[in-house]
């Protein structure tokens, strides 16, 4: 296990909710620390930017005017195995298969409007990192 830094969005759903503590002190407890956070709206292009390897996507369309609907929480994540450790507390993309305790459980109405997202491995880790704090040290 190593030391890493993932990249969190708590998204529009999730904000509306007001969700935005429950899932913080759920990352904290789960022994991840936040390094770096911004409260934005994304606007089409940032939304279509992040998103990219998912442009031939059926649901790319829905997706982005999901994203950038309202504003959004991102943040940096850090801790050992921080990738895969957020991986599994925010649970499963479809919250009807998401485990109990997970954010995905607690908080997400389906599996678009799913309340976070988390890198899914060190290199999208960093790319995402740089592509909402750039200059950040990863
Ligand atoms: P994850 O966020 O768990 O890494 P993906 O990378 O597969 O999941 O998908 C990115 C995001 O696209 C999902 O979190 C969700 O908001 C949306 N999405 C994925 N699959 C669907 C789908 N079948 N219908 C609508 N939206 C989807
Ligand atoms: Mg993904």
């Amino acid at each position: 296990m190593a030391v890493e830094r993932t990249l969190s969005i708590i998204k529009p759903d999730a904000v509306e909710k007001q969700h935005i503590g429950a899932i913080l002190a759920l990352v904290e407890r789960a022994g991840l620390s936040i390094k770096a956070m911004r409260m934005l709206h994304l606007t089409r292009p940032m939304a279509e930017g992040f998103y990219a390897v998912h442009k031939e996507r059926p649901f790319f369309g829905e997706l982005v005017e999901f994203m950038t609907r309202g504003p959004v929480v991102v943040s940096v994540l850090e801790g050992q195995d921080a990738i895969a450790k957020y991986r599994e507390l925010m649970g499963a993309t479809n919250p009807a298969n998401a485990a109990e305790g997970t954010i995905r459980k607690l908080y997400a109405k389906d599996v678009g409007e799913n309340a976070v997202h988390g890198s899914d491995g060190p290199d999208t880790a960093a790319t995402e990192i740089r592509y909402f704090f750039p200059g950040y040290e990863v």
